[in-house]
C-alpha cells in the first residue's frame, strides 16, 4: 500500500487488499457513517463492507443516468429522514457517477459533511476521484452542476478491479493515454492497460496537475485534451457512447487539429493513432460538422462565446498559450478535422 498526501488535506492509499484493513476503520472514528454505492456494487462489496465499518448502507441506480438531479434529491431526502447531522460522514463506494454524485451531495449537505471516496473503477481511480471535483448532470450536459470539495481520504484498492467489465477498461484506459499526452510522455512507453505501475503514473499525473492548479485557473485544463470533441460526442450520441470512446475520438481528433494548426508533428500524429487502435473511433451516425460544433457550445473552457480547445505539441507536452492552456478556435479552422474523420 502506498500513502500519498493530496495537498492541501486529502490522504490518497492506493494498493491492494485496502478495504480489509483497520485503516479505513479509523477515519470512520465515532463518526455516524453512510456508505453509499449503486445497486451492483451492493452485493460485490457493499454490504460486506457496510458490516466492517459498521455503516448503514443507501443505494443508488447504475449507470450515467443516475448521476441526475432527481437521485441527487432523493440521496438528500433520504439523509434529513435518517436524521444526519453534520458529523455525518459519507463513503463513496464504485464509479465515477457515485463519486462524483455523493461528493457533490457531502459538499450540500448542511453545508458540507465528511467525505471519503473509494473508487473502483478505472476511471473513477485514474481521474473521477481526484482533484476534489464534484458533479451532477442536467440536460444540457454533463457534469455542467458542481463543486470543488475535498475529501478526507481516497481509497484506490487495485483488488477491486478484478470484477470490472472489459469496456470499462477501456474507458480508463482513454484517460491514461491522455495523461501520455498531455503531461507524461513515459506513460506512452508503458504497454497493456492492467498494469499496476501504469495505474500508477497516471494516478500521479492528475494529483500533480491538479496539485498545482487546484480551482481550474489556467494549467489544469490540459486535463479537458480531448474533451472538448469527446463530451460534444456524447451529447450527440444522447450519451448512448461511453465516454472513454468518445474521449478516444476526441484525443485523435484534438491531436489532428493540433497538426492542422502547425504545432504537432505528422509522425507524432500517426504514433497516437496507433496507440487508440484498441477503440472503435468511430462518430456517431447522426454526427455533423454544425451539429458537434453546436454541442460545444456549453463547454466549461469557453470564453467571450468562443469555443476553446487545449493542444499539444508533442506526446506528452500541452501548449501553455500564456498560461491559459487553451485557445480559440473557430468553425473553419476545425473543418479539415471533421473533413479527416469522415474520410478515415
Ligand atoms: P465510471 O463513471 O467510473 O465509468 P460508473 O460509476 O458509471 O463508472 O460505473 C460503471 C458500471 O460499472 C456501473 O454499472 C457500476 O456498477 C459498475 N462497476 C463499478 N465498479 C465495478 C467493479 N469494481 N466491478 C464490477 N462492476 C463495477
Ligand atoms: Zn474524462
Amino acid at each position: 500500500m502506498l500513502k500519498i498526501l493530496i495537498r492541501p488535506s486529502t490522504e490518497l492509499y492506493i494498493g491492494r487488499n485496502l478495504l480489509t484493513t483497520d485503516r479505513l476503520l479509523e477515519f470512520c472514528g465515532k463518526l455516524r457513517t453512510i456508505l453509499i454505492a449503486d445497486v451492483a456494487i451492493k452485493d460485490l462489496y457493499a454490504v460486506d463492507l457496510a458490516r466492517k465499518i459498521h455503516a448503514e448502507l443507501l443505494t443508488i441506480p447504475t449507470g450515467e443516468k443516475a448521476k441526475s438531479r432527481e437521485t441527487e434529491q432523493n440521496l438528500i431526502d433520504e439523509l434529513f429522514k435518517m436524521g444526519c447531522g453534520r458529523d455525518t460522514l459519507l463513503i463513496a463506494l464504485g464509479g465515477g457517477v457515485t463519486t462524483d454524485l455523493v461528493g457533490f451531495v457531502a459538499s450540500v449537505y448542511m453545508r458540507g459533511v465528511p467525505l471519503i471516496l473509494i473508487p473502483t473503477t478505472l476511471l473513477a481511480i485514474v481521474d473521477a476521484a481526484i482533484g476534489g471535483k464534484t458533479a451532477i448532470d442536467t440536460p444540457y450536459g454533463k457534469n455542467l452542476i458542481g463543486t470543488i470539495y475535498s475529501p478526507k481520504a481516497i481509497f484506490a484498492d487495485l483488488d477491486t478491479l478484478r470484477t470490472l467489465p472489459e469496456k470499462e477498461w477501456l474507458n480508463g484506459f482513454a484517460e491514461i493515454l491522455k495523461m501520455g499526452l498531455i503531461y507524461d510522455s513515459s506513460i506512452w512507453q508503458k504497454k497493456g492497460v492492467k498494469n499496476d505501475e501504469l495505474i500508477l503514473k497516471a494516478v500521479q499525473g492528475k494529483i500533480a496537475i491538479v496539485e498545482q492548479d487546484p480551482t481550474e485557473l489556467g494549467f489544469r485544463r490540459i486535463l479537458n485534451f480531448g474533451h472538448t470533441i469527446g463530451h460534444a460526442i456524447e451529447a450527440i450520441s444522447q450519451y448512448e457512447m461511453p465516454h472513454g470512446e468518445a474521449v478516444a475520438l476526441g484525443c485523435v481528433l484534438e491531436a489532428h487539429l493540433s497538426m492542422h494548426l502547425g504545432y504537432l508533428s505528422e509522425r507524432d500524429f500517426e504514433q497516437i493513432l496507433g496507440s487508440f487502435s484498441s477503440f472503435p473511433l468511430r462518430l456517431p451516425k447522426n454526427c455533423t460538422r454544425q451539429n458537434l460544433f453546436n454541442a460545444m457550445v456549453y463547454d466549461k473552457k469557453n470564453a467571450s462565446g468562443k469555443v476553446r480547445f487545449v493542444l499539444i505539441d508533442r506526446i506528452g507536452h500541452a501548449i501553455s498559450f500564456e498560461g491559459q492552456y487553451c485557445r480559440p478556435v473557430s468553425e473553419k479552422e476545425l473543418k479539415a478535422t471533421f473533413e479527416w474523420m469522415k474520410n478515415n
